[in-house]
């Protein structure tokens, strides 16, 4: 919880990352090899971040992730309160091996799918390695959050072609198009009801405030894409410097660092 002109607010972060690297991508800072359960759980205790919705670090080479997958599904079991696991897929793969992690993920109780576009070098919308397993994810009521921005393959376009075609799928454009992609992602945002946006990263103020506004506060979630970014570096984005322009009720405020992604994945509590 985090407190706001005395009031409690609750908060889940929708991007964030665990596990273990085997090599680290090149010139990366901060080195971060290995993030695992308990060094999450810190960062939560130390921002007031209640729970998180987690998936797999970059692994820094190509993989399945059913490794961390696996870690994430155990850490989720130990940390039922805190810790919401998502599968990280790699379409590259072929749907066939890929539909088998994704299988695996469901039984092992994981919420949801993470893809990256830009490192498995799949396009968001690509029909024969990445619609077969957003059917699978629809007909198990699963999320899915794309790395979207910074590139062709993760342009809010192409993910939203995905919310259209599966529109029972609730689909997150991870970052909300980072700082380039914003506008993009607000416009098909109010095309598809299904499509929702995490805050993690979007580094440009008026960008990111009009998101909230333009898509409303329905659309838009909390995320860190913590380790990479400080947890509360992102909540004090929303709480205080974009709060300052758009002075939301605070029923809205705990729809945006909550409320939104607890709707998306039914948790009710
Ligand atoms: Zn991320």
């Amino acid at each position: 919880m985090i407190t706001y002109e005395g009031e409690k607010i609750e908060v889940i972060d929708a991007h964030s990352h665990m596990g273990e690297r085997h090599k680290l991508a090149v010139h990366q800072i901060p080195k971060i090899m290995k993030f695992m359960a308990e060094d999450m759980i810190n960062s939560m205790d130390g921002a007031g971040v209640d729970r998180v919705v987690t998936f797999a670090i970059g692994v820094g080479e190509p993989s399945d992730y059913r490794e961390t997958n696996r870690y994430i599904a155990g850490a989720m079991k130990k940390y039922p309160d805190r810790i919401i696991g998502f599968m990280r897929l790699n379409p590259a793969l072929g749907p066939q091996d890929t539909l088998d992690v994704l299988e695996e993920g469901v039984k092992l109780g994981l919420k949801g799918i993470k893809i990256h576009p830009l490192i498995e070098k799949v396009a968001a919308n690509d029909r024969a390695k990445v619609y077969p397993l957003m059917e699978a994810a629809q007909h198990h009521g699963l999320t899915v959050l794309f790395h979207c921005g910074l590139g062709d393959f993760a342009s809010p376009v192409r993910i939203a072609e995905v919310a259209r075609d599966f529109p029972k799928l609730p689909v997150i454009m991870g970052h909300s198009g980072v700082v380039e992609g914003v506008r993009q992602a607000v416009a098909e945002a109010k095309k598809y009801e299904n499509v929702y946006m995490d805050s993690s990263a979007v580094g440009w103020l008026p960008f990111f405030c009009e998101s909230i506004v333009w898509a409303g506060t329905d659309r838009v979630m909390y995320g860190s894409d913590h380790p990479f970014n400080p947890m509360d570096w992102e909540v004090q984005k929303i709480i205080k410097h974009a709060q300052k322009h758009l002075k939301l009720p605070i029923e809205d405020l705990r729809k945006i660092m909550a409320g939104n992604i607890k709707r998306v994945l039914r948790i009710h509590d």
